[in-house]
């Protein structure tokens, strides 16, 4: 029996996790459950699934989660401290899939017991790649992709060697705005950036991908967790999302990864690998779908491709720059503070002040990921006040 544990159980990849688990209940002990502030869903999935732990990320909702779980035998826990507690409890597979930030120390402690994590947590990587393969490499660890277009390209390069690679091409949706004319995106309501046309996620992720801060994080991703160089990491748009990556290599063949879009076959490969197992995903008919197309992902229409660029090519600590000023600007654009076109240009702004200040020059471990996060959050803040995200 395989002991698992999933850090952000209550989400969206948490479901999509649960439900391969679900199907197959004997082959798993589940470890450790761990969400946010939905008590009740958390407490739910803890009666099912009878783990060791349930951990809310939340010390004033412990209470809470105590008397649901009341009887069921789950201990309960709350707070970063017993995130990285249920992060220490043994387990041959954890899935991280916190959303922002706040997934890199509990991935980062999981790493150090030397299992096989499996990463939905971009941001981690986007944070503190260096760190996170570092430690993996140092625990005999293993990293696995979770995100769609990550675990493509990990498996269109089973078998390859880097040096054959000329270039790595992610696709995106192009999220909910992608046929919009370009001086309609200042007027974007937070409902509107709030659905995606091909992929059911999370409701940050779907800004993000409408935005494409989401594409920008996956650049840098790749960068980070393949080792590739950025000019040779490009993103196309593929409005169908059916081709997930593509691996072009110097004799001009191209290895494509295509499924339907479903986050399921990512999270199964992670969950099986290095084996292959049936998955409930559905099985693509090309007659079907007619034709697949593509169109060029454009930095007007998308500057935090620009930005994702910029940070690709200065490496360090702008990874955790360029985060921490996303998460907050998406905060404000879902507060209604700030407009739709005004999160890339408040992200552009913080860069420049934390890299002009000489902030982010030091090397990148978990004190200094944190403390750069922290003044890219309070410089979002300051830009806010001051009303200079769009100057
Ligand atoms: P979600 O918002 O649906 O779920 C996030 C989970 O994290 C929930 O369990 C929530 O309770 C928990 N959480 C939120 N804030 C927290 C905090 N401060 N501390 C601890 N836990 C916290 O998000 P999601 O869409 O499932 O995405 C999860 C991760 O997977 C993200 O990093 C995202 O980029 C990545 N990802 C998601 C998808 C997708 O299809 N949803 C695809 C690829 C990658
Ligand atoms: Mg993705």
């Amino acid at each position: 029996m395989r002991r698992v544990s999933i850090f952000g159980a209550t989400g969206s990849i948490g479901d999509s996790t649960l439900d391969l688990i679900r199907r197959d209940r004997d082959g798993y002990r589940v470890v450790a459950l761990t969400g946010g502030g939905n008590i009740a869903k958390l407490a739910r999935l803890a009666r099912e699934f009878r783990p060791e732990i349930a951990v809310t990320a939340y010390p004033e909702r412990l209470a809470e989660l105590r008397a649901a779980l009341e009887g069921s035998g789950v201990a309960a826990a709350a707070g970063s401290e017993a995130l990285l507690e249920a992060a220490d409890r043994p387990a041959d597979w954890i899935m991280s899939a916190i959303i922002g930030a706040a997934g890199l120390p509990p991935g980062l402690r999981a790493l150090r017991h030397g299992t096989t994590l499996a990463l939905a947590n971009k941001e981690s990587l986007v944070c503190a790649g260096p760190l996170l393969l570092e430690t993996a490499r140092r625990h005999g660890a293993t990293i696995l992709p979770v995100d769609s277009e990550h675990s493509a390209v990990f498996q269109a390069l089973a078998g390859e060697g880097l040096d054959s690679v000329e270039r790595v091409i992610i696709t995106a949706s192009g999220g909910a705005f992608r046929d919009w004319p370009l001086e309609r995106l200042a007027e974007a309501t937070l409902a509107e950036a709030s659905s995606h046309p091909n992929w059911d996620m999370g409701q940050r992720i779907t800004i993000d991908s409408a935005s494409m801060f989401n594409k920008a994080l996956e650049l840098i991703e790749t960068k980070e967790f393949f080792g590739i160089a950025p000019e040779k990491i490009e993103a196309v748009v593929h409005p169908e999302s059916i081709i997930h990556a593509m691996v072009a290599h110097s004799d001009g063949g191209i290895l494509a990864h295509l499924g339907a879009p479903d986050m399921r076959h990512a999270i199964g490969y992670a969950l099986h690998w290095p084996e292959r197992r049936p998955l409930p995903v559905e099985r693509l008919d090309f007659v079907k779908l007619g034709s697949l197309s593509f169109r060029p992902a454009c930095e007007t229409r998308y500057p935090a491709l620009r930005l994702a660029r910029e940070v690709m090519q200065a490496g360090g600590l702008h990874g955790a720059a360029f985060n921490g000023a996303k998460e907050r600007a998406l905060d404000h654009f879902i507060a209604g503070r700030i407009r739709f076109t005004e999160m890339a240009d408040m992200v552009s702004r913080v860069l420049e002040d934390l890299a002009g200040s000489g902030a982010l020059a030091g090397g990148v471990t978990l004190e200094e990921v944190r403390r750069v996060d922290q003044i890219a959050r309070e410089t979002a803040d300051a830009a806010l006040r001051l009303g200079t995200a769009a100057q």
